[in-house]
This record gives C-alpha cells, sequence and structure tokens, in this order.
C-alpha cells in the first residue's frame, strides 16, 4: 500500500540545460530513489563527470560533500523529492574551484557513501551514481497481538483513523487518509515497542473497518495507560494547514472545525453500517461520570496532548498551539485517557505532499512518541517500569551529542532534556546527565 506512495515520490526533475561557456558539464538532473536497504542518487550530466568527495562527521548534521569540476547546475535541488529517511537535506555551498559545483547532501546518520561514474547507455547520458547505505524506507514492523502485552509497561493504544470502505479525507492529488494514518500509527507502535518501558497496540494494522466503540472498547480491554487515535483531515478550503491534537469534551465542540471534525469521525460509522447513536455515547459519559474519573482522565489526556503539542511543533507547522476540545466518540473510552492527533490538512496541496512523503511520516510518529514518552517519564503510572525505574548518571565524553546519547541509552532526546531540565542541546565535555532509564 505505501510503495504505492514510494513510486509516484521517486521523481525526476529536469532541469533548463543551458551550457555556459565557461563550464565543461552540466548537472541537468538529479534522481532520489530510497529502497529497503539503501538509498541510491543518480545525477545526470552532460560528460563524463570529474569529481571528489568528502564526508563530515565530526560535527552534525553528517554530510557527504561533492565537488564537481568545471560543472554548472541546471536542477533546483530544492525542488527535488528527497523521500528517504537517510536524507534531510540536499543544498549547494561553495564551490571548491571557481566554475565548480559543490553539493551538499546532509545525511540523518553517519554512513559510508560509494560513488561511481556511469557511461551513456540506452536514453541516459552520462551519470554519477551516490549510494548511501542504510534503512531508506519503513518496512513492515511486528504488531503485538493483545496476549504479548506486559503489565509492567505503559501501555499504549494507537488507533489509525477511518480503513476499509471509510477512506477517510481524500487530499487533491487522491492520497487517502486511512493510508497515510496507518503508515504513521505503524510507524509509532514500532518506536513505542523498541522503548523498554513502553508497549503499543495496534488497534487497527490493516485496511479494514473498526467501529468507533469498538476502538475504544479495545483501549479499555488492554487497559491502555493512553489511546492516541491519528487522524489527518481535511476542510471545506484547500487553505487551511498545520497539525492539531484534540482532547475529550463532555460537551460539542464549539469551533466550526471541531464540528466538521466529530460528523466526519462519525461519518466512518455510517459508511461501515455501525449505528454509532448520540445516545450511546452519551451512555458512555454517563458511566465515566459515575465512576468519578473523568476529571482525572481528562487531565491526563489534556497534559499527554499538550506534551505532544509541543514536540508536533518542532517537526510540523501546527494549526492549534494548545489541545482543542471536541466530544469524539472514539475518545470516549472508559477510564482511558485519550486523545486524538490531526497530523495535518491532507486538503491543503503543499500538505497532501508533505503527508504522502515516508520521512514526514516518520518525523510524526516520532514526535508523538516523544510527547507521550516525555509525559510518562513526568507522570509514570503506577506499578510501571517507567515509576521504578532509576536515573543513570552519564558523563558527557568529547563528540557526544544529545542524540547520540539518546542512541545509547535507547531513550530520547526530549527525555534527556526535560529529565535534566535543558533548554538547548548544546553539551560540555564533563557535563553529566541523568539519563531516565526504564530498565
Ligand atoms: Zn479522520
Amino acid at each position: 500500500m505505501i510503495r504505492q506512495i514510494f513510486g509516484i515520490l521517486v521523481g525526476i526533475v529536469l532541469g533548463l540545460g543551458v551550457l555556459p561557456a565557461s563550464a565543461s558539464t552540466t548537472i541537468s538532473a538529479l534522481r532520489v530513489g530510497p529502497e529497503p536497504e539503501q538509498t541510491r542518487l543518480v545525477f545526470d550530466l552532460s560528460a563524463a563527470p570529474q569529481y571528489s568527495y568528502f564526508t563530515i562527521d565530526d560535527n552534525l548534521p553528517h554530510r557527504l560533500v561533492i565537488d564537481f569540476k568545471d560543472t554548472k547546475l541546471a536542477v533546483n535541488l530544492a525542488t527535488v523529492p528527497t523521500n528517504s529517511l537517510l536524507i534531510n537535506k540536499i543544498r549547494t555551498s561553495k564551490p571548491a574551484t571557481p566554475g565548480g559545483t559543490r553539493v551538499v547532501i546532509e545525511l540523518t546518520q553517519k554512513l559510508t557513501p560509494k560513488l561511481f561514474a556511469l557511461t551513456p547507455k540506452d536514453q541516459f547520458g552520462h551519470r554519477l551514481v551516490v549510494d548511501l547505505p542504510g534503512q531508506s524506507i519503513q518496512r513492515s514492523e511486528q504488531v503485538l497481538s493483545v496476549d504479548q502485552l506486559q503489565q509492567r509497561k505503559v501501555t499504549i493504544a494507537i488507533d489509525a483513523g477511518h480503513g476499509g470502505n471509510d477512506p477517510g479525507s481524500i487530499g487533491p492529488t487522491g492520497l487517502q487518509e486511512k493510508r497515510v494514518v496507518l503508515s504513521i500509527a505503524k510507524a509509532l507502535a514500532e518506536m513505542i515497542n523498541a522503548d523498554p518501558g513502553m508497549q503499543a497496540y495496534l488497534i487497527r494494522s490493516g485496511d479494514y473497518y473498526v467501529g468507533l466503540r469498538g476502538r475504544s472498547r479495545k483501549a479499555e480491554e488492554i487497559n491502555a495507560d493512553l489511546l492516541v487515535s491519528i487522524h489527518a483531515d481535511a476542510f471545506t478550503s484547500p487553505k487551511p494547514r498545520g497539525a492539531s491534537v484534540w482532547v475529550l469534551s463532555t460537551r460539542r465542540a464549539n469551533t466550526e472545525l471541531g464540528r466538521l471534525l466529530e460528523d466526519k469521525e462519525r461519518l466512518g460509522d455510517v459508511l461501515a453500517g455501525i449505528d454509532s447513536s448520540e445516545a450511546e455515547q452519551n451512555n458512555q459519559l454517563q458511566r465515566m461520570l459515575a465512576g468519578m474519573q473523568l476529571d482525572s482522565i481528562m487531565t491526563i489526556g489534556y497534559e499527554a496532548a499538550k506534551e505532544v503539542v509541543g514536540e508536533l511543533a518542532k517537526v510540523t507547522q501546527m494549526h492549534k498551539r494548545e489541545p482543542q476540545h471536541a466530544s469524539f466518540a472514539v475518545l470516549t473510552a472508559g477510564n482511558v485517557p485519550s486523545m486524538l492527533v490531526e497530523t495535518g490538512f491532507i486538503s491543503n496541496p503543499a500538505e497532501e505532499k508533505l503527508l504522502a512523503s515516508n520521512k514526514h511520516q516518520q518525523q510524526l510518529a516520532r514526535a508523538i512518541y516523544n510527547g507521550i514518552r516525555a509525559h510518562f517519564i513526568r507522570k509514570p503510572p503506577d506499578g510501571t517500569s517507567f515509576a521504578t525505574s532509576r536515573a543513570i548518571e552519564h558523563v558527557v565524553k568529547r563528540g557526544e551529542s544529545l542524540s547520540l546519547i539518546a542512541q545509547r541509552y535507547n531513550t530520547s532526546v526530549a527525555a534527556i532534556k526535560q529529565h535534566n531540565k535543558l533548554n538547548s542541546d548544546t553539551l560540555r565535555v564533563g557535563q553529566k546527565l541523568q539519563i531516565p532509564s526504564s530498565r
């Protein structure tokens, strides 16, 4: 399902190909193709490339720098689709020699690239191939079953909105919400399950529909500490964009967007032939109220949502910078705190493109994960390993970055920063950090 999206995004960008008198060679196109084990970049050139390259690994971001001698660039690198987990950005920099071109590929990790030139063949001319080894697209991941869930882990029920006959919102080029949100949900589940203190349960793990009550009931059944419902919605005009996070309110939403989203959510049940009447929902609310837990459940949901908003704001534009209130049926999950994440507006052409990209999906999932984790580190549920764990002290050594340290201890940069009340990413040698541990 997701492979189709990748296929579309592996684009070809053609330049104008104007050959100036000063440079003997022109780069006319750059193609970027992420594969499961590597990313392959191909530069199309008017003549055999004269090039040299080096990598920069001692400060972030990791970079691959390629110098083309006597070469003009006729490609706008900013428009080249770089839908790979390994690539942050492709840009130019000051050339090493006059009349040359320097291309800088900002990488998300340290790697050893392989470069080689190819001579003209078939419809292709001279090319320079750059292979970047490493996982470049998200592979399908293991999904935990109910009996694999452990008691001492913080349990997150993940609900990918819509599915099956209910595609959810559809973007201007036909991108379906149900597909985007399933990809984000799976990526989020994988991140959570890689965390020793947490585990995820995917309420919907394929392209099928689950009734709204069925979704929240599942979260109750597995005693989830939090239910996260993931959506990417649309508005009646293409202009609105940005993410927002919604939490349960006992009243109907008082904004136009909130009401629209509530109706959209119900539409799924209507399409699936499930009756989710207001009466049934009110019953559920009454049951929660009778348990006198509603306040604390809504407070936990709100606090967790606030953390997620803060993390999402780092990777995407926000439509709202505070959690919003609405009475989504799916959020009414007994004594389980809940939130609904609108990852962006699929109706906005620019955001539709972003939401289709595996890299952006991963960033959104990472932000949601960081936010949830930060919340549960701060407020660990009783009996979980987060509540009983002790912090480890780490003394910063030369060359260590927060992300490197976070990786080593299988935690997140956000968690370390929060635990140590750090405001910046800058570390100094000899600095002592408390590493929140979940062992
Ligand atoms: Zn939706």
